[in-house]
């Protein structure tokens, strides 16, 4: 179950399946990637160093995200990573973060490993299995049992406002038979997403999941939505922090 929760004073997104864990969906009100919005600088400069301050942690690791399948797993010198769209760390006090607006945002951890990951899955890393990949990776680089996975799957476009070609229809939707994953009306597709990534993510073994209700296209008061705003916008984030060894 979502919840929307204070830290420190602004309005973040958790989920109850990881709540004790330093993880959540950041909203307008804590904007740490300005992007189109450059009016907005400043402010994410200054939460960026707030969110380090009050998480106790040096650096943020994050990515220049290009709607690929690359995978990295952090080294602990690096903290930007070229087109890449999944981040893994297993290092203590690392902060993983990447940036959104209206693409899937993931976060996948093992408390047990104390090993996670961040993935940014838009149609086209749908279409590519990021998060399967990811998980995939997780289980294979580190020895972790996917029932010891958590995945939560944050604020995302939803079916309602994910309208797309027929061209995109063709290269997400396999099994047409299965209309939960989408609808047509007319001549136009609405896919669920964040669906197709779940099932991603489910059949890999990985069954502790919670998948947002949210639209951010809907909800784009409190989200940041490239749809809505027609590419002129911010980037909430998901922020993930590996916990550190007390
Ligand atoms: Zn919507």
């Amino acid at each position: 179950m979502f919840y929307f929760d204070n830290f420190y004073g602004k309005k973040v997104l958790k989920s109850s399946l990881l709540d004790d864990t330093d993880c959540f969906f950041t909203t307008r009100e804590f904007v740490l990637t300005s992007r189109d919005r450059l009016d907005l600088e400043q402010e994410s400069e200054r939460n960026k160093t707030f969110l380090l301050n009050k998480l106790n942690c040096e650096k943020i690791y994050t990515a220049e995200q290009t709607h690929s399948d690359n995978i990295q797993i952090i080294s602990k010198d690096k903290t930007l990573y070229e087109n890449t769209d999944a981040l893994i760390s297993n290092i203590e006090n690392s902060l993983l973060m990447l940036n959104f607006a209206d693409c899937v945002p993931i976060i996948l951890y093992s408390k047990k490993d104390n090993t996670g990951a961040v993935i940014h899955a838009g149609w086209r890393g749908t279409a590519k299995e990021i998060a399967k990949k990811t998980g995939e990776k997780l289980v294979k680089s580190y020895n972790i049992l996917p029932e010891n996975i958590t995945a939560i799957i944050g604020p995302a476009i939803g079916k309602c406002c994910f309208e797309t070609s027929e061209d995109v229809f063709e290269q997400l939707i396999k099994d047409k038979t299965n209309k939960e994953l989408y609808k047509k009306i007319n001549d136009k597709y609405f896919i669920d997403l964040k669906l197709l990534n779940k099932y991603q993510l489910t059949n890999i073994g990985i069954k502790n999941i919670d998948s947002c209700e949210y639209c951010t296209c809907c909800m784009s008061d409190i989200f940041f939505s490239y749809r809505k705003e027609k590419g002129k916008t911010a980037r909430h984030s998901a922020i993930l922090k590996i916990k550190g060894v007390r």
